[in-house]
């Protein structure tokens, strides 16, 4: 039996023999051709022949997966009309009179090369691209087939050193189980389709891959990232009843998509979804989500060279309120500052970036800035059931300051004629531990609170989120932040606000008992905690934990709080 480990890039476990897929390194050596022109010829053939082929994929996946996963294959089209591919290879073969492989393996070799180089993980993720697709064209070039991941005949694990998009597009669910590859992100295409696929995958396990051999037992273990080769009969029978437990489990899971989130005892709340792109709207809905609670606006700003203008945001605002077809829908004004930099947007040096000029002290300090997200916010939000928050709100003048100028917003738009939602809401993030122990005097303010714990973790115990050493102080149950947490739910409880928590802390297994039980309205999490917090949930007593929470709020450290709640689990359980 050997072990290796890699990323676990779509969950699950998977037990077969190993399928190596052949991806032979094809380099052509240069040879003169008589008929250059010909030979372009031939090229021009070749390139027309991979777009049959891709735009067979396309279609395929999208009957299987749905048009945003076909988009890959759109991508991989235009790259096949790309002058720095297509056309500087036929210039070569013209030129120069080589034949076509060698020209094109040149070419794309050195614009592989060029973009792999680059810091930047989409640019790399377009290497893969373009070596995928330049490989499409050799093989047609060379007259072979390009892939033989389609004609997997027994049930397998698909060995390789990178898996293509294409390559995964054409898996054949009946036969492949899961795969492994050497090389791979759990942000690179194969590891995103696989993820849609619902296939266990093991990405970037390193060139002990290499040593896997065909027809071996391998056992893919992907919810721990191991992946185990030729175990023996012992390790076999433990793998298999895990992977039983596992697939029950997902089933029981899969049951609760469309259910409602409602305690024993018919205390109904609500489960959302935190969302950074539109990409993250269909997980979240895939994940049966209610809402989406936390639509972090950074990352439209980041990845680019100048800020996106009023319409680009406009129309990704649109976007998630009409996919999410009414349910609400919260979106954060721009949190930068702190960990979160923009490349063309140089913000001045601080000793203390964290206690400095971040999130909504930043808007206000750039105020056409805010105004041009707000107007883009406040057109949108007819599509849907809007609800704007303000990031970082310590004191009430900020507040006002805020919404003074989402008002004159509102006022130029109506006078403009832009319709804006009669029902739209706003709120703010409780993540400043200034905030949270006078949440009474902002609460009047508001219609609704989220509670940031994964800053008002760090900033009440004086604790960077980022820092390792000291992330033994970074305890979301400890009695402070219990404490906290339960004195924002009492304020927006007495004043009739929802208030709902966004930060990690809301899907965490043991802090979901507590939180529910002091009344908090809605969960945030990321989509995959969704389902497990839905079934955890449904087997608690919201009045029994309403009671238990004042004990655990007496205890002293966040491991006597932690071990309370967990037999307290157990004992229901039972
Ligand atoms: C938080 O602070 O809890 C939060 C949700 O915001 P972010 O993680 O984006 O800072
Ligand atoms: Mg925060």
């Amino acid at each position: 039996m050997r072990q290796l480990s890699g990323i676990a890039a779509s969950p699950g476990l998977a037990i077969a023999r190993a399928y190596r897929l052949q991806q032979a390194t094809y380099v052509p050596v240069r040879a003169a051709v008589s008929d250059p022109q010909a030979e372009a010829g031939r090229f021009r053939q070749a390139v027309e022949q991979a777009g049959r082929e891709l735009e067979a994929i396309r279609q395929q996946t999208e009957e299987r997966l749905g048009s945003q996963k076909a988009e890959i294959f759109e991508a991989h089209l235009l790259l096949l009309e790309d002058p720095d591919l297509i056309d500087a290879t036929l210039e070569k073969i013209e030129q120069e009179g080589v034949n076509a492989e060698f020209a094109l393996h040149e070419v794309a070799s050195a614009f592989i090369e060029a973009l792999s180089a680059m810091d930047n993980e989409l640019l790399r993720e377009r290497a893969a691209d373009l070596r995928d697709v330049s490989g499409r064209v050799m093989s047609a070039l060379r007259g072979e087939p390009y892939s033989s991941v389609a004609h997997i005949a027994d049930e397998s694990i698909v060995i390789a050193a990178d898996l293509t998009p294409s390559d995964t597009a054409q898996l054949d669910l009946t036969k492949v189980r899961g795969f492994v590859t050497e090389v791979g992100s759990r942000t690179s295409h194969s590891a995103i389709m696989a993820r849609s696929m619902g296939i266990p995958a093991i990405v970037g396990a390193g060139s002990g891959v290499k040593e896997i051999p065909a027809g071996a037992t391998v056992v893919v273990d992907a919810v721990e990232g191991r992946i185990i080769v030729d175990p023996d009969d012992g390790e076999l029978a433990v793998y298999r009843e895990r992977k039983e437990q596992y697939d029950r489990r997902q089933a029981a899971l899969g049951e609760l998509k469309r259910q409602p989130t409602v305690s024993r005892d018919g205390k109904r709340v609500e489960l959302a979804a935190n969302i950074g792109s539109v990409d993250d709207v269909q997980k979240a809905i895939d994940n049966g989500a209610e809402a989406i609670g936390l639509f972090r606006t950074e990352f439209l700003y980041m990845g680019r060279s100048a800020f996106p203008t009023e319409e680009e945001q406009f129309s990704v605002y649109k976007y998630v309120l009409e996919k999410m077809e009414g349910k609400p829908v919260v979106i954060r004004t721009l949190d930068i500052g702190g960990d979160k930099e923009l490349s063309y947007w140089k913000l001045p040096e601080e000793s203390n970036p964290f206690l400095g000029l971040r999130a909504v002290r930043l808007s206000l300090h750039r105020e056409d800035l805010f105004r041009t997200q707000l107007r883009a916010l406040l057109r949108a939000s007819r599509y849907g059931n809007l609800k704007i928050m303000f990031p970082m709100i310590a004191v009430l003048e900020e507040l006002q300051a805020a919404k003074r100028i989402l008002r004159e917003e509102k006022e130029k738009l109506l006078r403009e004629g832009e319709p804006v939602s009669e029902k739209l809401e706003v709120g703010i993030m409780i993540e400043v531990p200034a905030a949270a122990l006078a949440a009474d005097l902002l609460a009047p303010e508001v219609d609704f609170f989220s509670i940031g714990t994964n800053d008002l973790i760090q900033y009440t115990m004086a604790a960077d989120r980022m820092n390792e050493t000291v992330s033994y102080l970074y305890q979301p149950c400890h009695p402070s932040i219990l404490r906290l947490v339960q004195t924002v739910i009492r304020a927006a409880r007495e004043r009739g606000i929802w208030v709902g928590m966004c930060g990690e802390m809301a899907g965490d297994e043991t802090a979901i008992p507590l939180l529910l039980g002091m009344g908090l309205h809605e969960f945030s999490m990321s989509a995959g905690s969704i389902l497990p917090a839905r079934a955890l949930i449904r087997e608690l007593d919201q009045a029994e934990w309403a009671g238990r929470v004042q004990e655990t709020l007496a205890m002293s450290s966040q491991n006597e709080i932690k071990e309370y709640v967990q037999r307290a689990i157990r004992r229901n359980s039972e």
